[in-house]
């Protein structure tokens, strides 16, 4: 058996517990990072990788805006750029009604601090000739960016072990046991660990940890399905979306254009896995074409998705548990935590350290589903539409 004494354990290596150790360990305090798998082998290290400003919640904005100028520092901060690129944002509308919406966004975004251009029919295709005529109206978000997802968080976590953080993975975290003031964590392994603070940053899996604390969390397993093409000249910047959510496009300067879209399918966080059925490769390209027309002959050469856990009100749990001291949720990040993992990585640092935190995080208490247990089966059929997973699928076809 061997016991490690330490400030705080954060239990999950993805985006949000890598981010958290380097911010606490940048602050001297002792850190363990433990993941029952690889660092970033999760969502953090399979997703699109946008660095997505525009149309955000409302209440994720200073949130959002503090992760951004964190990213725009990252060589900085972790020693390796991991690809981020800014390559603005596009955000298309196909009707008048879709153009109303995105234009509320654009205002929201607006009131937030961010920079938005409106382009009518005319100007989207004189600036961007190789989107369709179906597209009538878009914004354009030039701070908008992306990076590369695979090398962010073992990036992250190298700079937090440079810094003195414990990593420690292949080690499932079996059991918390709070001990008035202070926590021990048993793992599958022989360690044990004891400390003051423990973040639960544990994805999918962190509701079960929160409902071990007698906490409820109605989050449901999903994840957008992801393809990527073979490489072809590159043409596509900035990333593309459309409002429908049916495409959301971008190209890597090597060629290849990664697509994603909706509805998401369900994934399995027991058996580990996000399967991709067939046919959707078929909608998302059939979708991604009609939008780009001059991707028409692009091959789709691998596709996959992830484990997301999604929130009914479509945004995460961040914050003090209700019911144990020293205890702090941050998972459920609902298909949006790589944008903003930076950030929630400084506040979750900060709560630790001082106490509490200059960015509003009120709207992400886990209290706000207090005894609402039923949320996530409805939630689950609206979030992928699809339940068949065949190719009959109205939704899907
Ligand atoms: C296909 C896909 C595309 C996406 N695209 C985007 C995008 O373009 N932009 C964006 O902003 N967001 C995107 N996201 C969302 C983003 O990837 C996630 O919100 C983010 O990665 C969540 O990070 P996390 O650290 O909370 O979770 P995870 O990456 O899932 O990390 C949680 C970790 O906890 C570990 N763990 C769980 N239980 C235990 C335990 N008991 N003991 C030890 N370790 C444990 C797991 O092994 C895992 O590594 C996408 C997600 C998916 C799935």
């Amino acid at each position: 058996m061997t016991r490690l004494t330490v400030d705080a354990a954060v239990v999950g290596g993805g985006l949000i517990g890598t981010w958290t150790a380097l911010f606490l360990a940048k602050r001297g305090r002792k850190v363990a990072l433990l993941d029952k798998g690889y660092i970033g082998a999760q969502s953090s290290g399979v997703n699109f990788g946008n660095l997505r400003l525009q149309g955000r919640h409302p209440a994720q904005y200073p949130l959002s805006m503090r992760a951004q100028a964190l990213w725009e520092d990252l060589e900085n901060l972790i020693g390796d750029r991991c690809e981020f690129d800014p390559t603005g944002h596009l955000y298309c509308a196909y009707d008048d009604k879709e153009t109303e919406a995105l234009h509320h966004y654009a205002e929201v975004s607006e009131a937030n601090g961010l920079a938005i251009e409106r382009l009518d029919g005319a100007a989207l295709a004189k600036r961007f000739p190789w989107i369709s005529g179906k597209a009538v109206a878009a914004t354009y978000s030039p701070r908008d960016a992306t990076a590369n997802p695979r090398l962010v968080s073992p990036a992250v976590a190298r700079a937090a072990k440079a810094l003195g953080a414990t990593i420690i993975e292949n080690c499932r975290v079996q059991e918390i046991v709070a001990r008035g003031g202070s926590f021990e964590l048993r793992t599958e392994t022989e360690l044990t660990i004891d400390c003051g603070q423990v973040v639960n940053s544990a994805g999918a899996w962190g509701a079960q940890i929160a409902a071990d604390f007698g906490e409820t969390a109605p989050t449901f397993p999903a994840g957008p399905p992801q393809f990527v093409t073979e490489p072809l000249p590159y043409f596509l910047r900035p990333s593309v979306q459309t409002i429908d959510g049916t495409v959301i496009a971008r190209q890597i300067p090597r060629g290849n254009v990664i697509l994603t879209g909706y509805p998401r399918t369900a994934s399995d966080p027991v058996a580990n896995k996000a399967p991709v059925p067939p046919f959707k490769t078929l909608a998302g390209m059939r979708h991604l074409t009609a939008l780009i027309p001059k991707l028409q002959h692009a091959h789709v050469i691998r596709v996959w998705s992830g484990i997301e856990a999604y929130l009914p009100d479509m945004i995460p749990i961040i914050g003090p548990s209700a019911t144990t001291p020293g205890l702090i949720h941050a998972f459920g990040f609902c298909g949006h935590g790589f944008q903003i993992g930076p950030g929630v990585g400084l506040c979750l640092s900060e709560m630790i350290i001082d106490g509490t935190t200059p960015t509003p995080l009120g709207a992400f208490s886990i209290e706000r589903f207090r005894g609402d247990v039923a949320a996530s089966e409805k939630f689950r059929k609206e979030l992928t539409r699809c339940r068949s997973f065949s190719r009959n699928c109205e939704i899907c076809a």
